[in-house]
């Protein structure tokens, strides 16, 4: 048998794959190896019992975007901008699964899949060589790998369906995971800019998209971890207020000069865009948005961390949506200003959320950093003046000590990471008594306002909404208990359990789905961690 995972801390068992990945990838790695270690540490002495006794199971790392590498030149980009969180949680999901012991297979292109795979196959499923067991027990993937498994390795692909888990940013919503409800419902759930899924349509259950932060209920919070190297609480700031503003592409600055000019008048503002070439280019651009602003360039990590630790506030444009720096600045006890949307961004107002299968309302640029508030962050309309200006003020006052919420530091991620592979079931039928989180855990609320989501109903009691269980409250009886009904009708809606009726399809579950006003939704819900949403308290 495989027999047990053993914590290795050790940075050696990754050296072999360091050739077949990013420089990103490799610098991040080494560069934090010191804080995951520290946190492997951390996690043995307080989770003990849970770290160990875990199966050593043979996983397999298919980075599909780096795939179409030829297409996208991202991995080039990377080191001078570009998109660099799925790069980094990338780095971080090798990192953790090394350290907590399983066997890892890394591919980043086509001809080295197939020979991971031809190397599985040949051995047939469940072989046992030297003693270890040869099965893919979990593929970790992007919808870009899917696609390319689909396209390439069917037989693999239907043999091996429920064992996948796929880095998803963003998260998929129930209407958007099958191709027949979104077609049926196409008109419904879009805007005026795309009626398109092109990032949905797997079928798979949705908790098999493991997301970047812990914004949608119905999936898997992955994360990644806040880079701390260096962080010195006892570091003063400038003696001047200063500010970086979050936007490494010039395109981000469009429409920017008021906020701009506002903080202009308050602080000395820095910037790291990486595209703005030279003086020559500021003049024929027109703006005067970059005037007075001492632009870096693209930093390196360590760079953007050294001058993190001297920036007052972290100031958010509004785009990009969801990255990780603000938890950096935090970290480094910047006080960030996150732009509040005064009318929500969705999929039906915002291009670029137009074919994302989700129908998420985003309030500002970082939701999860909304929730934190003062004195790490303050969420303001960038656009109004006069609360911009009081904002400022009280940032430049607030200041904060570095702050990392666990679930984003390496310990936190371990323990997350190494749960989630030992326990979540999402391969066939399981016992009652083996499901995870387990079935005591569960209270059920109606929803109370109407139009809620089941999200909704389990956030107003400080609990998440927990989607593997709703196989257990779709049942004739509990809809009876609950609304008094003499008879259950079944139907195939998001909305399902609600009222009288039963859910028909079990691709249709939804915590986040918002029904119609006369609805009233039955909903399962569960506790968590503080400062760890993927984990209820008696989940250990
Ligand atoms: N970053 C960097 N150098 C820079 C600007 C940003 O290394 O000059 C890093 C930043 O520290 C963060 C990453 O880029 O770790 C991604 O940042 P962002 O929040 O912009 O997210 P993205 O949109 O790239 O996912």
């Amino acid at each position: 048998r495989n027999g047990l995972a053993k914590m290795s801390p050790s940075i050696r068992r990754l050296l072999p794959i360091f050739d077949g990945i990013p420089v990103y990838m490799r610098t991040r790695i080494n560069r934090l190896w010191k804080k995951w270690k520290e946190g492997a540490h951390e996690v043995m002495e307080t989770y003990e019992k849970t770290m160990t006794n875990r199966k050593k199971l043979n996983v397999l790392v298919f980075i599909g975007f780096l795939a179409n590498e030829q297409k996208l030149k991202l991995a080039k980009k990377s080191d001078h901008g570009g998109p660099l969180g799925e790069l980094l949680q990338w780095s971080d999901l090798l990192a953790s699964l090394s350290i907590i012991g399983h066997h890892l297979e890394v591919t980043t292109d086509k001809d080295s899949l197939r020979s991971v795979l031809w190397k599985y196959k040949e051995r047939g499923p469940c072989q046992y060589v030297n003693g270890t067991r040869q099965q893919m027990d979990t593929i970790f993937t992007d919808i870009m790998g899917l696609n390319i498994l689909r396209q390439y390795h069917r037989q693999f692909l239907l043999n091996n369906r429920c064992r996948i888990r796929l880095l998803d940013s963003f998260g998929t919503h129930a209407e958007f995971t099958t191709k027949t409800y979104f077609l049926q419902n196409k008109r419904k759930l879009s805007g005026p800019f795309s009626q398109r899924n092109p990032w949905g349509g797997h079928g798979l259950d949705l908790r098999q998209h493991w997301t970047f932060y812990p914004h949608s209920d119905d999936n898997t919070f992955l994360g990644f971890v806040v880079d701390t190297e260096g962080v010195d609480e006892k570091r003063q700031k400038t003696l001047y207020p200063s500010a970086l503003v979050y936007g490494k592409e010039k395109y981000m600055w469009e429409n920017a000069e008021k906020p701009i000019g506002v903080l202009k008048k308050f602080v000395k503002i820095h910037a790291t865009v990486a595209d703005l070439e030279d003086v020559n280019e500021k003049k024929t651009n027109q703006s005067t948005v970059f005037d007075d602003v001492k632009n870096h360039g693209f930093l390196n990590s360590q760079e953007i961390s050294e001058l993190l630790d001297t920036t007052t506030i972290f100031f958010g444009l509004g785009f990009p949506l969801e990255g990780p720096a603000p938890l950096e600045a935090m970290a480094r006890g910047a006080v960030f200003i996150n732009a509040r949307f005064e009318i929500p961004k969705s999929r039906k107002n915002y291009k670029f959320l137009a074919e994302k299968p989700t129908l998420r309302e985003w309030t500002s640029q970082n939701p999860y950093m909304e929730e934190i508030g003062e004195p790490h962050v303050i969420t303001v309309d960038i656009n109004n003046e006069k609360e911009l200006e009081i904002a400022i003020k009280r940032a430049i006052e607030l200041k904060p000590k570095p702050f990392v919420p666990f679930e984003f530091s390496p310990a936190g991620m371990l323990l997350r990471v190494a749960l989630l592979l030992e326990k979540q079931e999402t391969c066939g039928k399981i016992a009652k008594s083996k499901r995870w989180p387990p079935v005591n855990q569960m209270k059920i609320f109606k929803t109370v306002n109407s139009g809620d989501s089941c999200e909704m109903t389990c956030h107003s009691q400080k609990m998440k909404c927990e989607s593997s269980y709703f196989p257990i409250i779709n049942s004739p009886s509990l809809l009876q208990r609950q609304f008094g009904c003499s008879s259950t009708i079944p139907d195939a809606s998001p909305f399902a359990p609600f009222n009288c009726t039963v859910q028909s399809s079990a691709y249709l579950f939804s915590c986040a789905s918002r029904p119609p006003l006369e609805v009233v939704r039955v909903c399962p819900c569960r506790d968590y961690i503080p400062e760890q949403h993927a984990v209820c308290k008696a989940c250990l």
